[in-house]
């Protein structure tokens, strides 16, 4: 293996001849099953519901109590006896005496006998003998003020019959007593994180967001702000890979740059176990300089490298500190792409996720699209709406190393490698990319 020199030797590109490499590469659907197969889901752990969205339940959830917990009103109003007011209507109002005035946490402390109402607010408990509520519009209630506050007992005009039981809630109604609102694998989203609270569940076992180390390679990239020498670019992989991580529902965090030396790497990588997963970007081509491949070699394992994706072959996955390491191509595009089809789906099922990828779509091709080379090709694009429904056309420029073509893009449509022409109207599968708008 090659080590500070970072050079290979004739015996390494005798060994790896590109141009023979096709036939025995893997195909993007066979690297990401080798890839999941060595994945599992992380221990799910005790964790308190402000903190859960977006992980996925480990374990079943019941109501012990019913939701709402006891019978209520609907409206701000007044609670009544149906049979009490069945005559009313505009121009023959019923009165009814008022005999308490009820807001939302307090237990009622009067039933609703005939003739009587309560005046209640949205939210408090009904009380006995009152089976429905009149909102205030359909009365002459006199709104907030010295009558309603004083404790005596006035007389209001209910100017519509309700039909029965209107404007109460059941007790129930929501979730009755007993009954399982989620099945372990749910994923938590807004609503659930608020059902949860709702029945009473101040922490549930959930399992945890995988934690993603990240890792860029180079002698010629250096940091946004860092000095640079003639000859050198800025890291971009490393942004770009941190917020796919936390697109992908991970925890990224950045571990530098490593120069190209398998010492350099090893040295970045002495506290890999801390992590659930390993991202490096560069480094697993073919040149003189690509180490990362060596270091997984002497240091753990590697279990594929190079696979017909385009762009993006030049991809490794392998294991190092029993942890298991993704190693990205360095072009910028190509490691986006490659974050999709891979490091993505690994880290949702890390996550405990059931489904690894994300929705595809399919839309119309608005012009002819060659694919030579027999990789499956994922082409940067705009997708939209059109009156015959979503039609796709590439941006401009392709080149693998042209990360801005992403930020105009928002998907990436894909010709399958055994096409090497897709003609304009064809339908394809389509990946929208996450926007956030
Ligand atoms: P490599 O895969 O290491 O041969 O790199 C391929 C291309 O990607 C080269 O042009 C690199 O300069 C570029 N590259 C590698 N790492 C980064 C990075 N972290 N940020 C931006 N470009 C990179
Ligand atoms: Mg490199």
């Amino acid at each position: 293996m090659s080590d500070e020199s970072g050079g290979h030797g004739a015996d390494h590109y005798r060994e790896h001849r590109p141009w023979q490499d096709l036939d025995t590469m893997l195909s993007v659907d066979e690297a990401r099953d080798r890839i999941l197969a060595s994945i599992e889901p992380r221990t799910a752990k005790p964790v308190a519901i402000s903190e859960c969205h977006g992980l996925v339940l480990a374990q079943e959830v019941r109501a012990d109590e019913p939701v709402p917990p006891f019978r209520n009103s609907a409206m701000d109003g007044y609670a009544v006896r149906a049979r009490d007011v069945s005559s009313a209507c505009y121009g023959a109002a019923v009165r009814l005496t008022v005999v308490a005035n009820l807001p939302a946490g307090r237990e009622p402390d009067r039933c609703v006998g005939p003739g009587e109402a309560v005046r209640i607010m949205t939210g408090a408990a009904m009380p006995d003998g009152a089976d429905t509520v009149v909102r205030f519009e359909e009365t002459d209630d006199p709104g907030p003020g010295p009558e309603t506050l004083s404790g005596e007992p006035w007389t209001v005009a209910i100017h519509r019959a309700p039909k029965p039981g209107d404007n109460v809630r059941q007790a129930g109604e929501d979730i009755p007593a007993g009954a399982q609102i989620f099945a372990a694998g749910a994923l938590i989203d807004a609503a659930a994180q608020g059902v949860l609270a709702s029945v009473d569940q101040s922490q549930v076992l959930a399992i945890p967001r995988p934690v993603v180390g990240i890792l860029a390679t180079g002698d010629e990239v250096a940091d946004p702000g860092a000095a640079i020498r003639p000859g050198q670019i800025r890291n971009s992989n490393n942004f770009t890979i941190s917020g796919l991580v936390r697109e992908a529902g991970g925890i990224p965090e950045i571990l530098g740059i490593a120069r190209d030396t398998a010492s350099e790497i090893r040295a970045h990588l002495v506290d890999a176990a801390k992590y659930d997963l390993l991202i490096t970007s560069g480094g697993v081509s073919i040149g003189d300089y690509d180490v990362v491949k060596d270091v997984l070699q002497s240091e753990g394992r590697i279990d594929l490298w190079q696979v017909r994706i385009k762009p993006g072959k030049p991809m490794a996955f392998g294991e190092i500190a029993g942890v298991p390491l993704i190693g990205l191509p360095g072009n910028p595009a190509a490691a986006y792409v490659a974050f999709l089809q891979f490091a993505s789906p690994a880290i949702r099922k890390m996550r405990g996720l059931r489904k690894s990828q994300t929705s595809i779509l399919r839309a119309r091709l608005l012009q002819d699209h060659e694919n030579r080379g027999r990789r499956r090709h994922f082409v940067r694009g705009i997708l939209r709406e059109s009156e015959n429904g979503l039609v796709v056309e590439p941006v401009p420029v392709q080149g693998s190393g042209v990360l801005s073509a992403l930020v105009y893009a928002n998907c990436l449509f894909v010709i399958p490698e055994d096409l090497d022409h897709a003609a304009a109207g064809a339908q394809v599968d389509v990946i929208p990319l996450n926007r956030y708008d």
